[in-house]
């Protein structure tokens, strides 16, 4: 390393918004530039100032604290560049990794860039790109999504359009809740077929950290033998375009008549099957299926 590479900002911080990235779970995640800019700033601004308060108490810093969530962020804004436009140093951190990736602090960038106030990247932890070096998939190109819609409907067709102008396979990272993985994983199958890679990254940093490897239904399979969905997860896929011959998923409709024509099941029976299946809950697939039925109609 030489006197070039070393931290841009001089000692005492130059007037600006620091984007502070902190752990994803080991605290020893944070770096030394992170700890200097947290305690010379002016003042941070935290997604959860309680949370934020633990960190910093952690490494001894008492630097003044105030919100900045997806509930204030357009009038904090407001108030910190101003702040910023007299010579103010604020720092934004969320409550794990990267401000601004799937949390707040776009808002308060674009309003800090439209002020003329600099903006000072201060890199870190990131649950998606931690899980994508790890996963052992493409790493080239790959499309990350956040969180993908709560609705199953909106998630497939999100999904779906991702590969609809592509050549080749595209790992696409995604973020996702315990309580609705199964669900994504279902979707997933669906969108992409059974065989599709996956790899599933929990507790990144952390003392469980685990990655399950494998295509879909296998991966599914494994989370669906377990009592309790826990941790925080970043969902990989190695997305293939669909190919020409290939069969395209079953709708809901299709696999009722399938299962009524092989089984003898009614509605109820069948939905309340495939919802296991899925792991998904049957008023769910209620909504899907009158979703399906309304298309139709049209
Ligand atoms: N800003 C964060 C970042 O840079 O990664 C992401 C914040 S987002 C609100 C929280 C989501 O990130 C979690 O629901 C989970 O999907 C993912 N995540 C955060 N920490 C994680 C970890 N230690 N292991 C796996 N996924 C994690």
């Amino acid at each position: 390393m030489n006197g070039e590479t070393e931290a841009a900002e001089p000692k005492p911080l130059a007037p600006g918004l620091y984007l502070v990235a902190t752990p994803i779970g080991n605290l020893e995640d944070i770096t030394l530039r992170a700890l200097r800019v947290l305690r010379s700033a002016d003042r941070i601004a935290c997604e959860d100032t309680r949370q934020t308060r633990k960190l910093l108490n952690h490494f001894e810093i008492e630097t003044p604290v105030l919100s900045l969530h997806e509930h204030n962020e357009a009038a904090r804004a407001a108030e910190l560049v101003a702040e910023l436009r007299t010579g103010a140093r604020i720092a934004v951190v969320s409550d794990a990794g990267m401000p601004g990736i799937s949390d707040p602090g776009s808002l308060l960038v674009k309003a800090a860039i439209e002020a003329g106030v600099a903006v000072i990247p201060v890199p870190g932890a990131n649950a998606a790109l931690s899980a994508l070096i790890a996963s052992g998939l493409n790493t080239e190109e790959f499309l990350f999504l956040g969180f993908l819609a709560p609705k199953a409907s909106a998630r497939r067709t999100r999904l779906e359009a991702v590969v609809k102008t592509r050549e080749g396979p595209l790992t696409v990272v995604l973020y996702e809740a315990p309580h609705r993985i199964l669900e994504t994983l279902a979707d997933v199958e669906s969108v992409y077929g059974p065989e599709c890679r996956v790899v599933l990254a929990r507790e990144l940093t952390k003392i469980h950290e685990e990655f399950l490897r494998g295509n879909v239904s296998e991966v599914r399979g494994l989370l669906a033998e377990r009592d309790r969905m826990r941790g925080e997860m970043v969902l990989l896929i190695e997305a293939q375009p669909q190919s020409k011959g290939q069969v395209r998923p079953a709708t809901l409709r299709e696999q009722l008549e399938e299962l009524a024509k092989s089984e003898g099941l009614d509605e109820k029976e069948a939905l309340k099957r495939i919802a296991r299946e899925r792991g998904v809950s049957k008023s769910e697939l209620y909504r899907e299926l009158q979703l399906e039925r309304g298309r139709k109609r049209q």
